[in-house]
């Protein structure tokens, strides 16, 4: 997982950047293991046409408060106040649970 930087003000993000939105200044990339904590799930049963219904989307709060929307596991191992994994594959993010209880 890759957190883009500005190098002049505090802008940061999970989703690549080459210049800052906010002031035009270079982004920088950073490899970090990112996890965060589930703030909403919800299922949607009716979905785009390529993908397998229902879906189970999530929001995720990263420590430094961004806050990410991403797939969650079609099964009940992420919960809310979860914390979760965050990776990224093929433009989509997906969180995995940290704590595999049972
Ligand atoms: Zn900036």
């Amino acid at each position: 997982m890759i957190q883009f930087y500005c190098t002049k003000c505090d802008f940061k993000s999970i989703v690549e950047h080459f210049h800052c939105p906010y002031c035009g200044s270079p982004i920088i990339g950073k490899e970090v293991d990112y996890t965060g904590r589930i703030s909403n799930i919800t299922t949607i049963y009716t979905v785009p046409e390529g993908f397998k219904a229902p879906v189970r989307i999530a929001i995720a709060v990263t420590s430094n408060n961004l806050r990410v929307l991403g797939n969650v596991p079609d099964d009940d191992s992420v919960k809310e106040n979860d914390e979760v994994y965050i990776t990224k594959k093929e433009g989509r993010f997906y969180f995995t649970p940290v704590h595999t209880k049972y």
